[in-house]
């Protein structure tokens, strides 16, 4: 199902569709002579739209939770000595009517807002008919359906000019990234509104340098129309997320070493090709789904048997032996051990379902 919000372009320095769109500033305005150093480094390394929290949600307390309304005059500088846009985070309707008084061009909604419908609804009443591009995170957990009310919350409110910020989503335990980036919510947002600008957030989702390119990378192959990535004039010092921050000039590299594939050729003779590729893929697709279906006739005939001699439907040992034999056989086959795990997972689930039908009957 698809989604209509009304939408405007989200267009600055007037070139439409000019990829990447790059926002780019620190985690957090600390100073005022940090913010203009950082910013003037990010002018001369060609970035023209300087981000900076001035209220942060920070997970624990006792941490830095932003300079507050005192760093609003700083951005105001930025834009008037610099001619930058500027952009910052809003996290209650107070901060909407403070940084609207600044002459902030851009306001964002952070993930922890996102993912409540209270906050989002009081910036949504903050906002209506103020005129201003807002550009709404993904919540921090990973729902595509939260991420689309925020968005329609703020569109009801009359802005037009939204965009989404794909900055990954929470994970428990161990993993490469700070927020795992799930690619399929991105995409499927794109699925669902195909007119709604989305920006990669490598900073967030990375959580330190090394990643940051390889993400940013990803989200331009994916056709997102931009990135916002964290910069400081001084990384390793920074008052929050240090770990993940880089120089202006780093920045500079990191945009430059960028690929930009097109979304579409007009070339016959390479979408013939692809076309002949997709079709190939179509075709293993509907064995996939042929196979699938004949495997659940399988599980219902074992679900009927089992119900006959009164034996529960699942049976630990054998799901896990089975799950171990089918990662080394896929593994063999090229797939990883990750995906294994997630598509024997959603077919035991499925299975279970049929038995459970059955037994049921
Ligand atoms: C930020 O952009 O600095 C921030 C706090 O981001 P998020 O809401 O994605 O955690
Ligand atoms: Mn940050």
């Amino acid at each position: 199902m698809s989604i209509t919000l009304e939408l405007e372009a989200f267009v600055f320095d007037g070139v439409p569709g000019k990829r990447p769109m790059v926002l780019a500033g620190p985690c957090s305005a600390e100073t005022e002579a940090q913010v203009m150093e950082t910013a003037r480094h990010l002018k001369e390394n060609g970035i023209r739209i300087f981000r900076a929290g001035i209220w942060k949600p920070r997970t624990r307390p006792n941490t830095f939770e932003g300079v507050g309304k005192k760093g609003l005059p700083w951005l105001k500088h930025v834009k008037e000595e610099l001619s930058m846009y500027t952009a910052t985070e809003v996290a209650n309707a107070s901060h909407v009517f403070e940084a609207l008084k600044y002459g902030i061009d851009i306001f964002w909604l952070g993930a922890r807002t996102t993912a409540n419908p209270f906050a989002v609804q009081e910036i949504a009443d903050a906002l209506n008919g103020v005129e201003i591009p807002v550009m709404i995170k993904n919540p921090v957990n990973p729902d595509v359906e939260l991420w689309i009310g925020a968005l329609e919350r703020i569109n009801q409110a009359g802005i037009k000019k939204l965009a989404a910020i794909h900055r990954g989503f929470s994970t428990y335990g161990k993993s490469l990234y700070r927020n795992d980036p799930h690619w399929q919510i991105p995409i499927e947002l794109k699925r669902r509104i195909p007119d709604l600008t989305i920006l990669t957030d490598p900073s967030h989702i990375c959580g330190n340098r090394d990643l940051l390119f390889e993400v940013s990378q990803k989200a331009m192959d994916l056709n997102f129309d931009g990135l916002i990535v964290e910069a400081h004039c001084n990384p390793d010092k920074a008052l929050s997320d240090a770990g993940q921050q880089i120089t202006p000039k780093d920045l500079k590299q990191l945009l430059s070493n960028l690929v930009l594939r097109k979304a579409n050729v007009d070339n016959a003779v390479i979408m013939n090709t692809l076309d002949e590729l997709r079709s190939q893929i179509d075709k293993y697709d509907d064995r996939l789904m042929e196979i699938l279906g004949n495997r659940m006739i399988i599980s219902e005939k074992i679900g009927t048997y089992k119900k006959k001699n009164n034996i529960t439907i699942l049976q630990s040992t054998r799901w896990d032996e089975l799950l171990h034999q089918r990662i080394s056989n896929g593994e063999k086959k090229g797939l990883s051990e990750e995906f294994i795990i997630k598509l024997f997972r959603a077919i035991h689930q499925e299975s279970i379902n049929h038995q459970t039908k059955v037994m049921n009957e």
